[in-house]
């Protein structure tokens, strides 16, 4: 069986798949599993975090809430469930979750394991929502870690790149039940970029999406609903998931068209943001509605984390070296906020920061782009998130991340035969 991610770059052929029933069955054949061991979840990660000659570890079998406490917003809910089955069924309990990114086809494992993140002053990524979790070891032997856990535990294992076992429970701090009013409205990029401190601290997450050859940005509030709000048009139910958009089909248009005739790109970019420069759109609904967006239009994409008091600078300087470069490219940067934390291996560890992602079109070659957008972001002491393309080698993430090293002894203290390790993980987390 042949396995890919999302956007078709990263796969493995002839891939064993082993996808357990049940954490029992998992225990018990853990041991016999053919090495490397690479635990999966919905396969939207750009990076080469999965492909095996050894066994890929499927849990989406491990799917659903096993309790939750809406008095505490304390949930319990199996590693492989994906987030959009995990929405209606907190909400169903009385809780949201307090933050989510783009989408939701994602695995709660998955998300944590890299440490996904939406946007907004004050929220972290969903690996800052973990309490507690249930791990299988290389061994086989279940371990439980928890706040109480030595050594800092809770935060070396809530993103851990599925380096550590193979996660099947994890508890979170969810947030009571809320519903989301969403605006997204064009505006000038410079006064966007001016007024950026007061934007996302008078919203409860605020987003900007750059076309780098346009000089306007999309800038996407989201606040929680109060009467204000009370004439907005209610959320639709979203499409199913891969259900490609008239959107998504504009895009793959628009993308090929550059692709093909590059000089296009800047007249294709203003007449996206003229059309869009029309209206304010505005919808409210439950949070699990809202925070999703359909993104079925294939790209590749690298992302870095940069100190939040240099952001907005970062952003204008990428821009203007894809500019310079005149790279083709359709997709817009992304900017949003990300929470520091004290996760070991996470991008916003021990300082706040913003986050710029860069997108290529799926069939194009994503390292002309990239080239050019990634020294800007690492001169800007980025860090990158793991589950997008970069080129950082064990050294430079050493040297970025203040808990690499701490990360690689416990990874090596709790799979000393280093199971986990796939030849790419071997090369930046082995000693
Ligand atoms: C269209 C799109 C939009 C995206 N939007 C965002 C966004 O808004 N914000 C953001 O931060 N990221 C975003 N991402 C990136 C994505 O959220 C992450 O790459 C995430 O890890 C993918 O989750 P997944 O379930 O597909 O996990 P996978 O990609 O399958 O796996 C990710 C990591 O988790 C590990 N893992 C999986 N299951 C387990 C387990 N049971 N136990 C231990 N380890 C496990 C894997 O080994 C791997 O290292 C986006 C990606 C795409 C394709």
């Amino acid at each position: 069986m042949s396995w890919q991610n999302w956007s078709g770059k990263q796969v493995a052929r002839d891939a064993t798949i082993f996808t357990p029933r049940d954490s029992t069955a998992l225990t018990r054949d853990m041991p016999n599993l053919k090495t490397p061991l690479r635990p999966v979840g919905s396969g939207h990660s750009f990076t080469p975090l999965i492909p095996t000659d050894g066994t890929i570890i499927d849990i989406s079998k491990l799917s659903g809430v096993i309790s939750a406490d809406a008095a505490s917003g304390l949930a319990t809910v199996q590693a492989g469930t994906q987030l959009r089955t995990l929405g209606p069924q907190l909400r169903d309990r009385g809780l949201n979750l307090p933050n989510q990114g783009d989408i939701d086809h994602q695995t709660l494992a998955g998300a944590i394991g890299t440490g996904t993140h939406g946007t907004g002053r004050g929220h972290g990524s969903l690996s800052t929502f973990v309490q507690g979790i249930t791990l299988i070891t290389a061994t086989g032997e279940v371990m439980r870690i928890d706040a109480d856990s030595p050594d800092d535990m809770l935060n070396a294992a809530r993103l851990n790149l599925g380096l550590l076992g193979v996660m099947t429970e994890v508890t979170l701090c969810c947030d009571t039940a809320f519903d989301l009013a969403e605006e997204s409205r064009v505006m000038r990029a410079d006064e966007a970029l001016e007024q950026w401190d007061e934007i996302a601290s008078a919203h409860r997450h605020a987003e900007l999406f750059w076309f780098p050859y346009d000089n306007r940005v999309i800038l996407k509030t989201l606040d929680l609903v109060t009467d204000t709000h009370a004439d907005w048009p209610e959320a639709q139910p979203l499409p199913a998931i891969d259900t490609q958009t008239g959107e998504d089909v504009m895009f793959e248009a628009a993308a090929t068209t550059i692709r093909f005739f590059p000089s296009v790109k800047q007249s294709i970019q203003s007449a996206l943001m003229d059309n869009l420069a029309g209206a304010v759109e505005r919808r409210r609904g439950p949070a699990q509605l809202i925070y999703p967006s359909p993104r079925n239009a294939r790209f590749n994409e690298m992302e870095y984390a940069v100190p939040a008091a240099i952001g907005v600078a970062t952003l204008k300087e990428t821009i203007a070296a894809i500019r310079k470069a005149d790279v083709p490219v359709l997709w817009p940067l992304e900017f949003r906020t990300l929470n520091g934390d004290g996760i070991w291996l996470s991008p916003a560890y021990g300082r706040d920061c913003t986050t710029i992602s860069i997108h290529q079109y799926g069939p194009v070659k994503p390292e002309p782009l990239f080239n050019v957008a990634e020294p800007v972001l690492q001169d800007a002491d980025g860090r990158p998130h793991w589950g997008k393309l970069h080129t950082m080698k064990q050294a430079d993430l050493s040297a970025r991340l203040p808990k690499f090293n701490e990360f690689c002894t416990l990874r090596d203290r709790l799979d000393p035969e280093g199971r986990f390790l796939s030849p790419y993980l071997r090369d930046l987390f082995a000693a």
